[in-house]
C-alpha cells in the first residue's frame, strides 16, 4: 500500500492498541459501580468480590502505567464497519484493516491468537482466513466511516451458542437456553459479563445480532419497551445467580444485558448469546475523509 492506505493502516493498529489498552469508558463507569455494590456487606454485598474489583483496577492502572494490554488474551479481531460510500479509502479499507491488525501485532504488542481450522497452525500474526472479522454496512453518501473494533477473547466466547425455536415454545424457551448457558459457562468468562441476546429469523441472524448487542454502550436500552423491560428482568435475574465478579460471588453477575432483534418467519424463533467479560474491549471510532479521527467509547 502507498500514501494515505498506509496512514489508514497505522491509525487502525494505533485504535487496536488503545482498545487493548483501556476499556471504554461505558464500561469502566458499570465496573465501578459494581465495586461500589460489592462494598456494603450489610445490602449483600462481598468482601471478596470487592477485592476481586480491586485488582482489576490494580491491572488496569498497572497496564495505563506500562502502556501495554490489560489481560493477556487480546483476542481474535473484528471489526464492525458503518462505511461511507463517499469515503475516500473506501477500496483500501479492507486492506487497511488487516494490515492494522499485522502492525498491531507487532507494535502493541498483541498475543498471536488465530489458529487456522483443519491446518490446526498458529498463523502468527493474528490474520487468516476470512480474519479479522468484518462486518460491512455502507452508508450511501457519507464520507466519513464509523469503525467499531472488538476484541473477542477465547473465554469471553465461550458461552456464545444460537438455537432455533418453535413459537409454541416461545420466548420463555430461548430465555431459558440463555439463563442455562450463562449459568453453565459464565464462569470460565471472567464476570461480570455483558449478554448480548440476537431474536431473529434463523440462527445466523439471531448470532450476528446478539454479537452487534455487545456493541452498544452499556446504559443505552433497547428502543423496544418490551425489549427494554425484558433487558432490565435478566439483568435483575443473571445478577441473583450469585456468580459475581471471577465467578467468586456477590451482588452482580452481569454489567448488563442487552437485545437486538429483527423480524422472525412465523414458523419459527431464533435466539443466540453472545458474551463479553469484564474485559470488555470495544472502541468506537469515527475516521474522516483527512484520516482525521474521533474516539467516541473511550476517555483518552
Ligand atoms: S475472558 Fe476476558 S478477562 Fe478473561 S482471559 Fe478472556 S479476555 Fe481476558
Amino acid at each position: 500500500m502507498h500514501g494515505d492506505p498506509q496512514k489508514l493502516a497505522s491509525l487502525i493498529a494505533s485504535l487496536i492498541g488503545l482498545c487493548a489498552r483501556r476499556l471504554p469508558e461505558d464500561v469502566l463507569t458499570r465496573l465501578e459501580e459494581m465495586r461500589k455494590a460489592e462494598s456494603v456487606p450489610e445490602e449483600g454485598g462481598s468482601p471478596l468480590g470487592r477485592r476481586i474489583y480491586d485488582a482489576m483496577f490494580t491491572d488496569l492502572d498497572m497496564a495505563a502505567a506500562l502502556n501495554r494490554p490489560f489481560c493477556q488474551d487480546t483476542g481474535i479481531i473484528q471489526f464492525f464497519v458503518e462505511a461511507g460510500t463517499a469515503f475516500p479509502l473506501l477500496g483500501d479499507l479492507e486492506n487497511a484493516l488487516r494490515e492494522g491488525v499485522i502492525r498491531a501485532t507487532v507494535d502493541v504488542p498483541l498475543r498471536p491468537n488465530v489458529v487456522e481450522i483443519f491446518d490446526e497452525k498458529n498463523t502468527g500474526d493474528n490474520t487468516g482466513t476470512r480474519i479479522p472479522w468484518i462486518d460491512w454496512e455502507l452508508v450511501p453518501g457519507k464520507d466519513s466511516i464509523r469503525l467499531f473494533i472488538y476484541l473477542a477473547g477465547g473465554g469471553c466466547s465461550l458461552p456464545g451458542f444460537a438455537k432455533v425455536f418453535t413459537p409454541l415454545e416461545g420466548y420463555e424457551a430461548a430465555i431459558q437456553a440463555v439463563f442455562d448457558q450463562i449459568v453453565h459457562y459464565g464462569l470460565n468468562s471472567c464476570p461480570p459479563l455483558l449478554a448480548g441476546i440476537g431474536l431473529g429469523p434463523s440462527a445466523d441472524t439471531a448470532a450476528k445480532l446478539s454479537k452487534k448487542a455487545l456493541l452498544r454502550f452499556i446504559g443505552a436500552r433497547n428502543s423496544n419497551l418490551r425489549a427494554a423491560e425484558l433487558e432490565l428482568q435478566m439483568e435483575k435475574a443473571l445478577n441473583k445467580t450469585g456468580i459475581g465478579p471471577g465467578g467468586f460471588g456477590g451482588k452482580g453477575s452481569v454489567m448488563a444485558v442487552h437485545i437486538e432483534q429483527a423480524g422472525r418467519h412465523t414458523a419459527v424463533l431464533a435466539a443466540a448469546l453472545s458474551t463479553g467479560c469484564w474485559a470488555h474491549r470495544r472502541l468506537l471510532a469515527e475516521i474522516r475523509p483527512d484520516l482525521s479521527c474521533a474516539v467516541l467509547s473511550h476517555r483518552e
